[in-house]
Parts: C-alpha cells; sequence; structure tokens
C-alpha cells in the first residue's frame, strides 16, 4: 500500500506516530482537507498565512536584504510584532548582524536535506541553519499562539529527525566532514515569545537512539497493511479527517490546533538541489 510513498518528512513521521489512519489518508491517499482543523476557521486561516510570510520575511532578510527593507513588508499587526521581536530578539543579535553585516556565510535559509531511510527517503526543510565555526545550530521559527512545554517539544518528530539528519547529511555545510552530534544545537524560536527559546543540544547517544527510532518506524510504515484510527480521541478534535472518521463535527481551539497538526509542504522540493552524504 505504500508502494507510491518515496519520502518521509518529520510531518508524516508525526502523523503516523499520532495517527495512521490520519498517515493514511494524507499521505497514501492524498485526500483534501475536507474539515476545518480549528475554529474560528477565518481567522486560524489568515494567522497560517501570517506565519508562512513571516517565514519568507525572515528568508529575505537572511539572504542579504536590509531589515527596514523587509521590514515594511509587514503589513499586518501580527506581521509588525513578529518582526519587531526578530529583529529586537537577543537570541538572535549574533544572526542579525551577520545579516545586517551582509555576512552570509555559513547561513543557509530554506535549506533542504535528504538521506536514505530504509525504502524511503527522508527528507527535512529547515527554516534555517547557520554554521558558525564548528558548532550548527537548526533554528525553527515558530508563530504559535502558546509557547509549547520543552517536553512537548522534546519528544517530537520534528527535533529528533531534524538534529538526526544534519548529522547524516550536512557533511557538506562542515567542509565534507559530517557534524558530529554534539557540534549540533535546535532552537525553536517564538515569534510571539521572543525572550523564551527552546533549546535542543544533541549527544552521541541521543542520535543513535533517533536514528535507531527512525530506521524502525520507516521499515513499520514499509510494510504497514492497515491504518486504523488512534484510539486517542483527543486526537481527532483538531483533525481535517473527523468526518470520514466519524470522529466528531467541530472543530478544536486554534491555539491547541497549531501545535498539534502544523505540517510542512514538502511537495516543491527539487531532488536535484538536496545535499546529502551517500552512505
Ligand atoms: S479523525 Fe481521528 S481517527 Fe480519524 S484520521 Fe483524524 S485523528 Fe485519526
Amino acid at each position: 500500500m505504500t508502494e507510491q510513498l518515496r519520502s518521509l518528512s518529520q510531518s508524516s513521521l508525526q502523523d503516523y506516530t499520532d495517527c495512521t489512519r490520519r498517515f493514511e489518508l494524507r499521505y497514501i491517499q492524498h485526500l483534501a482537507y475536507p474539515a476545518v482543523e480549528s475554529e474560528p476557521a477565518l481567522e486560524n486561516e489568515k494567522h497560517q498565512q501570517e506565519g508562512e510570510y513571516f517565514h519568507r520575511l525572515v528568508q529575505q532578510h537572511l539572504i542579504g536584504i536590509p531589515a527596514e527593507q523587509v521590514g515594511k513588508l509587514a503589513n499586518t499587526d501580527n506581521l509588525q510584532r513578529w518582526w519587531e521581536n526578530y529583529v529586537n530578539a537577543k537570541d538572535l543579535t549574533g544572526l542579525t548582524h551577520r545579516a545586517l553585516r551582509g555576512d552570509q556565510s555559513g547561513l543557509y535559509a530554506e535549506a533542504t536535506l535528504s538521506a536514505p531511510l530504509g525504502k524511503f527517503r527522508l527528507v527535512a526543510k529547515y527554516d534555517l541553519i547557520a554554521i558558525d565555526k564548528d558548532r550548527a545550530v537548526i533554528f525553527d521559527w515558530k508563530t504559535y499562539r502558546k509557547r509549547p512545554k520543552n517536553e512537548f517539544l522534546h519528544i517530537r518528530w520534528q527535533t529528533r529527525a531534524y538534529r538526526a539528519l544534519l548529522v547524516q547529511a550536512g557533511g557538506h555545510l562542515n567542509g565534507g566532514k559530517p557534524f558530529t552530534p554534539e557540534q549540533i544545537e535546535m532552537v525553536y524560536w517564538f515569534t510571539d515569545f521572543p525572550t523564551e527559546p527552546a533549546r535542543f543540544v544533541y549527544k552521541a547517544d541521543q542520535y543513535k537512539r533517533d536514528w535507531d527510532a527512525l530506521i524502525k518506524i520507516a521499515d513499520e510504515i514499509a510494510s504497514a497493511s492497515d491504518f486504523p484510527k488512534t484510539d486517542d480521541v483527543s486526537k481527532c478534535s483538531y483533525c481535517p479527517y473527523r468526518s470520514y472518521c466519524d470522529r466528531g463535527i467541530r472543530a478544536g481551539d486554534a491555539a491547541d490546533a497549531e501545535l498539534e497538526t502544523a505540517t510542512e509542504e514538502l511537495f516543491d522540493i527539487n531532488f536535484e538541489q538536496i545535499g546529502e552524504i551517500a552512505f
């Protein structure tokens, strides 16, 4: 059933972990969303679009367009606040100063990495990989309305897969030498909680555990023939496929939904541009 599936991402792995049925509907059957993920629908959609736009503004800034120029494009209340928080964030000072100086060396915004994972490829699009001397920091911009707990983020596939994949496939960003796990850190920076970033360092034993777990779940997906609904009905309140599963009509609260259902678009990835180390 998974023969057509070529790649796995942190979103698809998270969906598979949260509910195998959702994984099947989204990534195997490619069903369009039949239900609103969260209420109020319009406001949520606007917030999502602003989030995507914010990512674009930061990318423009990091490739060298001056902050004043990019800041003029922040044309909604949310975008203005997020942009102000971004340019003034102490935790990002090193980065923003580098961009300001026109020193983009070692800054890889919107970088995509990929490596074989069982019969699939693991693919990840990073908001930013910042290399400074012998350290690599993965930045991920989050426009969440609630600051999630570090414990929640720590076990998400995004945190595990992004760090592990940078070890596996990021050698070309390190002069041809693979990064060791200890050289890598992941930082979630929250646009509405600019002084409370979540930082996750990495260690060799964590990397081994993560990569083993990734291989295990990829093998499980490759041989899966049925995709049962989750027993945890709380996952259904935010799920766009509720109507397929007879799991309620009313959508959940938007602020909770964005933590549970965030997905990334990987369909536009050009595989020619993906860096990896063959192994
Ligand atoms: S509604 Fe519930 S059971 Fe159905 S796909 Fe979504 S999370 Fe899974």
